[in-house]
């Protein structure tokens, strides 16, 4: 998690096409962005999406910032940048997911993410065996 830099976010939303009427938008919103690649090794980017000026994720690019460490080792960086143009399809119902990160992400794709603390959560509603089951 990380504070985002107001005004160079807006900078950058007001910079894309159809973003000066969707900069208003951004004063609502949220200083703390989380990552969205999940688990993933020190030397990579965090990325979190902000904005794309379509409702189809492969017509426009989106805009996503990016960060590196914490605290005052923080460093950050907002740029456009194309979808991932990786597709999962499920042989046997036909369903077509399409990757939700950038493109050339170094970390696993959307569908390979998972959240931690839902697992574990998951994990503790199906194994069953508290203490009163002893
Ligand atoms: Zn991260
Ligand atoms: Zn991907």
């Amino acid at each position: 998690m990380t504070q985002a830099p107001l005004g160079d976010v807006l900078n950058a939303v007001v910079a894309m096409e159809g973003g000066a009427e969707a900069s208003s938008g951004f004063l609502t919103l949220t200083h703390h962005l989380l990552c969205e690649l999940g688990e993933h090794d020190a030397d990579i980017e965090h990325a979190a999406h902000l904005w794309s000026a379509s409702a189809e994720p492969p017509n426009a690019p989106a805009l996503w910032f990016f960060w590196t460490g914490a605290g005052s080792e923080c460093a950050h960086r907002v740029a456009t940048v194309p979808w991932c143009p990786a597709i999962l399809r499920h042989l046997d119902t036909g369903v077509v997911r399409m990757c939700a990160f950038f493109d050339h992400h170094l970390a696993p794709h959307s569908w390979s993410v998972t959240d931690p603390l839902g697992d574990l959560l998951a994990e503790r509603l199906v194994s069953g065996d508290g203490p009163d089951n002893v």
